[in-house]
């Protein structure tokens, strides 16, 4: 190594590992490990270890570009920044600010999705939101409600403190892999696994019990575990007392539901559930992990506090091995919600509906006209898109062309606008559909602090220049809002993070200069010489009452059945070597060759009845349309159920936009499909 070496964070997934970026005469040349890293000990996934493919891939945008009839137009910034000031005007005046929409980016570091927010909302919009909707909006929205604090509880590394590890809806092993690292170690430690997962994962692997529930019946295995817990005396009555308050609604809510129906529901022995009670419940210190398997369905929401209820009334909560953890999915999805880059918030979870929550900003931003929410939600925006009202778009690193469900709704929506405007680092399928493109900065060009899913929050400084004229986020944010007359001004990532220190409380001990010297800071961090919290919830609750909320939830069924027409169930997830769109990992050819088209694994017994062997070109239906794809035929699924890696274009042309009413997540998880071979 004889570059200069410059501390940067993976920009995929949300466990936030650190590496070094070797840069050579303003190109980077390679990664050197960072063992110190108190979160991947140097250690990076597949996908961390191609991360400079992105970074070198001839296909970055390099120009603004306006669209020229069928083909793009290279312009200057001055253009580009006029033409989508000009844009936006147009739409502010003709259709006032509410037909405004703008999607923020959980990619992007948090000092743009402060400023981005902040500019929607004094343009007098409330419709701001970002992809936090798409994967942990019942996250955000249940923790919240629950336990007063919409985050992980405890550190990442203090997973090798536990005992017993509950695992439901998640498939940390591919989706977060260094996660797993530290659920490995309580193993060797002698922890035990407890896996709930319709299929056989790189996670279920780990399992000493794996119950390979039906999809969408996580709502009754969680509910059959309390009645399992509370027929047996497994609660934690003190902690219950002292803790806690609505044991008492929950009790009654279960006590016309047995073990045995929540098995039954489930597809899984009577005695697996009452198994994985007695592990998680009488084990010193339980976390329970959970991802998108709870959060996206029509019932994500209480899916989320269905697991809060679990823990609590087990007592796993608040100490060392302990805790709940939402396995978060972009790099800085924790700090885009931190920053108020949602519908229902302003930055610091201020609730946007309420006029005395929001004083402060009107106050600050000298704005005393503030927009109260709830603003739309992403999907939202795409319905009211379509149904007229919504008429421009300013949309910073999404893809929700290929991320949306339902797409063929999505792309409906952006052609039914007025005007839209992409800022990527790549020509997504949404950039394409733009009328003005701004090529941005990646995160190793620029510099500013993100947030991970144990909520530490990690500065990186810039390594090296953005390809061509791209320019980073917060320089293109502030033109545009000077140009909208809200007198930004240029201003540096210190200065926004500065005002990020002073409106939100959590974050006030965060300074740059603390996150750079010490690789990072776990928030409430609410001082200047505060250590930061690593363990949330030892003593009390952020609730006006210091408990936390038990809530009797039952849930809903999937709002799709299987019929004879669509009679298999098809989920959709991650896997370990792409990311989202794809729109990065595609960029890596290593990460390419291993894996690059539509795959869709679906059981033996399915495939023969179908006639379908290992490998074949299927036609994926659902309800909303057809997707090809290639038959991985294996035992991995159980028979009736189909699984479809979402990372490639097409996938959600057939997933369901049915709506969580609670946090308008969309229902990705349960979709009725039927397969046949390609004629
Ligand atoms: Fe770490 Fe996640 Fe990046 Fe993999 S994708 S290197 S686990 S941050």
């Amino acid at each position: 190594m004889t570059g200069r070496m410059v501390a940067s964070i993976c920009p995929y997934c949300a466990v936030g590992c650190g590496y070094y970026i070797e840069v050579e005469d303003d190109r980077a040349v390679g990664i050197k490990y960072m063992p110190n890293h108190p979160t991947n000990e140097g250690a990076l996934c597949p996908k961390g270890n191609a991360i400079l493919d992105v970074l070198k891939s001839k296909d970055r945008l390099r120009y603004p570009m306006k669209r020229a009839k069928d083909d793009w137009e290279r312009i200057s910034w001055d253009e580009a920044l006029n033409l989508v000031a000009e844009g936006l005007k147009k739409s502010l005046k003709e259709h006032g600010p509410a037909s405004l929409g703008f999607l923020a980016s959980s990619r992007c570091n948090n000092e743009e999705n402060y400023l981005f927010q902040k500019m929607a909302r004094l343009l007098g919009s409330p419709n701001i939101d970002n992809c936090a909707r798409l994967c942990h909006a019942p996250s955000v929205v249940g923790l919240g409600g629950s336990l007063g604090t919409s985050a992980m509880t405890n550190n990442i590394a203090d997973l090798a403190n536990s005992k017993c590890i509950f695992a439901i809806g998640t498939n940390f092993a591919e989706t977060q892999p260094l996660a797993s690292r530290w659920v490995l170690r309580a193993k060797e430690r002698g922890a035990k696994v407890v896996v709930a997962d319709p299929r056989i994962t790189s996670t279920s692997w780990m399992a000493d019990l794996h119950l390979t529930i039906r999809p969408g019946t996580d709502m009754a295995l969680l509910r059959g575990m309390m009645r399992a817990a509370i027929e047996e005396g497994l609660v934690a009555q003190d902690f219950i007392e002292r803790r806690t308050m609505g044991f008492d609604d929950l009790s009654r809510s279960l006590e016309g539901f047995s073990v045995e129906e929540a098995a039954e529901a489930c597809e899984v022995p009577v005695s697996d559930i009452r198994k994985a009670t007695r592990l998680y419940a009488r084990s010193p210190a339980s976390a329970l992990l959970y991802s998108m398997g709870i959060t996206q369905h029509v019932c994500g929401t209480e899916n989320v506090r269905a697991c809060t209820d679990l823990a609590l009334l087990c007592g796993q909560v608040g100490r060392a091995g302990t805790g709940i953890m939402p396995m978060r999915g972009q790099n800085n999805v924790q700090g885009a919600c931190d920053m108020g880059a949602m519908a229902e918030f302003y930055p610091g979870y201020r609730r946007s509906s309420d006029p005395e929550s929001i004083e402060l900003f009107k106050v600050t931003w000298n704005a005393p006209n503030l927009p109260l929410g709830p603003g739309l939600t992403s999907m939202e925006m795409m319905e009211a898109a379509v149904g007229g009202s919504l008429k421009a778009m300013y949309i910073i690193g999404e893809d929700p062309v290929v991320c949306d469900p339902n797409t063929r709704k999505t792309r409906k929506a952006l052609e039914s606008l007025e005007f839209l405007v992409v800022q990527e680092i790549f020509m997504t399928e949404t950039a394409k559909m733009a009328d003005v493109v701004l090529p941005a900065a990646a995160w190793a060009e620029k510099k500013g602090s993100y947030t991970s899913m144990e909520r530490r929050v990690q500065w990186i400084d810039r390594a090296i220049s953005a390809p061509g004229k791209a320019r980073e986020g917060l320089s293109v944010i502030c033109e545009v809002a000077d140009r909208l007359g809200l007198g930004f001004g240029q201003m540096d990532a210190s200065t926004v993070l500065e005002e990020i220190n002073r409106l939100i409380p959590f974050y006030r001990g965060m300074t740059k200069e603390r996150i750079r010297e010490t690789g990072g800071l776990l928030w409430p961090c609410p001082s200047p010489d505060h250590p930061g919290t690593e363990i949330l919830h030892a003593e009390t609750f952020p609730t006006p009452d210091g408990r936390a909320k038990i809530e009797a939830v039952r849930g809903s069924p999937p709002a799709e059945e299987t019929s004879p027409d669509y009679p298999l169930l098809l989920m959709t997830g991650r896997i370990v070597l792409h990311y989202n769109n794809a729109s990065m990992t595609s960029r890596s050819f290593p990460l390419l060759r291993r894996e690059g088209d539509l795959r869709v694994e679906m059981n033996c017994a399915d495939a023969s009845g179908l006639g379908i062997s290992q490998g074949d070109p299927v036609i994926v239906a659902t309800r909303r349309g057809e997707v090809e794809a290639r038959a991985e035929v294996t035992e991995k699924v159980k028979p009736g159920v189909v699984f479809m890696p979402f990372h490639f274009n097409g996938a959600n042309v057939v997933t369901s936009d049915a709506l969580d009413p609670v946090s308008k997540i969309p229902e990705y998880k349960a979709a009725a499909c039927r397969i046949s071979m390609r004629s």
